[in-house]
């Protein structure tokens, strides 16, 4: 049975993760810092199970990390771990260059120090898969698309801390020879997002009854992808990617952000309509752009295709269905992140 050390397990994509690898067989070593995005009532499901085991700490601690590493022997580290929301990442880059820079820095020391210290297949099959998002290549006009080789251009704090996380990694490959895979996704969307994201802050909000903010004039294009499709590509790179390659990911599935609202809010209208009647559009309302927004991301995730026979299995309208369904019947969850009570599931407090 393979071990794999997972960071940021807790959190949106690393807890779907971690549940579909262990679903897989894998036994997980699963290290989470529990910051606001950590959130242990989305493992629920895996309490108990002898191949889950839960760690809370820093990827930046270098002794708790050496001895996860030389306690559990894993076959692969996979780096989910970060800071992750743009807005905050804009309000206070400080936190996003301590994780996502500094701490990547110091997994990476960690990691190549446990993997020079294997022998044979061991030290053969070891890989460090590092998980990074398409913002590190700025923005595109009306056409093309991001490949793997289009040049950096990070335009807010968080993706210019991916972009210098994805740095460092390419340089722990050249350096020292670590057996690194990165990966470069579009935006996820899917069950346990944390409700600050635009799909489900959208969905709470339209059946709150609040008005759904969408920046600027909405028109701003992301690709999207269903996060099992994700936790599945990266699967499928860590297998079989080449070392010291990056691969890009994304959903074939490119949408204006009012196209989101929009799609949602007449989703929520057919399976619960609001009790007045009146479509949800009606809720929309359009603020101030947030500074330096990337207009449009496209991804090629051609590459990964050709190479290992990946491709999305959801479409947006399939994925988007299901997510709105998994939050209409997973609204206790979604109240305990927005009142601040998944926090103390942390310190074993029930709520
Ligand atoms: P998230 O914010 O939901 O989760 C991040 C997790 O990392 C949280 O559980 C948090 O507690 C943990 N964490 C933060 N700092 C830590 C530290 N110093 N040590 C240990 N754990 C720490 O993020 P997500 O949306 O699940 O994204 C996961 C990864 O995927 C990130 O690296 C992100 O850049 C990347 N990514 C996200 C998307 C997306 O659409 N969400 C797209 C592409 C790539």
């Amino acid at each position: 049975m393979p071990t794999w050390l997972v960071t940021g397990g807790a959190g949106f994509i690393g807890g779907n993760f971690v549940r579909e690898a262990v679903a897989h067989g894998v036994r997980v070593v699963n290290l989470d810092a529990l910051t606001y995005a950590g959130n242990l009532e989305s493992l629920r499901d895996l309490d108990g199970n002898p191949d889950h085991v839960f760690i809370h700490g820093d990827i930046g601690d270098r002794a708790l990390v050496s001895r996860l590493l030389a306690e559990h022997r894993p076959d692969a580290v996979l780096n989910f771990a970060a800071e992750s929301h743009v807005d905050r990442s804009i309000d206070g880059p400080a936190a996003f260059i301590q994780t996502n820079v500094v701490g990547t820095l110091a997994l990476l020391e960690s990691v190549r120090d446990y993997w020079k210290s294997l022998q044979g297949a061991a030290r053969e099959g070891f890989r460090f898969l590092h998980v990074s998002t398409d913002e590190v290549y700025g923005t595109l006009g009306e056409t093309g698309k991001f490949t793997e080789t289009t040049p950096y251009a990070p335009n807010s704090p968080y993706s210019a801390s991916k972009a210098a996380s994805d740095h460092l990694v390419r340089a722990f490959h050249h350096t020292y020879g670590l057996p690194t895979l990165t990966t470069n996704c579009s935006n996820n969307y899917g069950p346990y997002h944390f409700p600050e994201k635009l799909i489900p802050l959208v969905i709470a909000k339209a059946l709150a009854g609040e008005p759904l903010p969408v920046y600027g004039d909405g028109r701003q294009v992301r690709d999207w992808l269903y996060v099992s499709d994700h936790c599945e590509a990266i699967r499928t790179v860590l297998a079989g990617g080449r070392v010291g390659e990056t691969y890009n990911i994304g959903g074939n599935a490119e949408k204006q952000n009012i196209e989101v609202v929009q799609a949602i809010c007449a989703l929520l209208d057919e399976r619960r309509p609001r009790e007045d009647g009146k479509p949800r559009e009606s809720q929309i309302t359009f603020v101030a752009d947030r500074p330096g927004h990337d207009r449009r991301y496209a991804i090629d995730a051609s590459k990964l295709r050709d190479e290992l026979g990946w491709e999305p299995k959801y479409t947006f309208e399939r994925g988007l269905a299901e997510t709105v369904d998994w939050y209409l019947a997973n609204q206790d969850w979604v109240r305990h992140v927005l009142d601040g009570s998944y926090r103390l599931e942390r310190i074993g407090v029930s709520a």
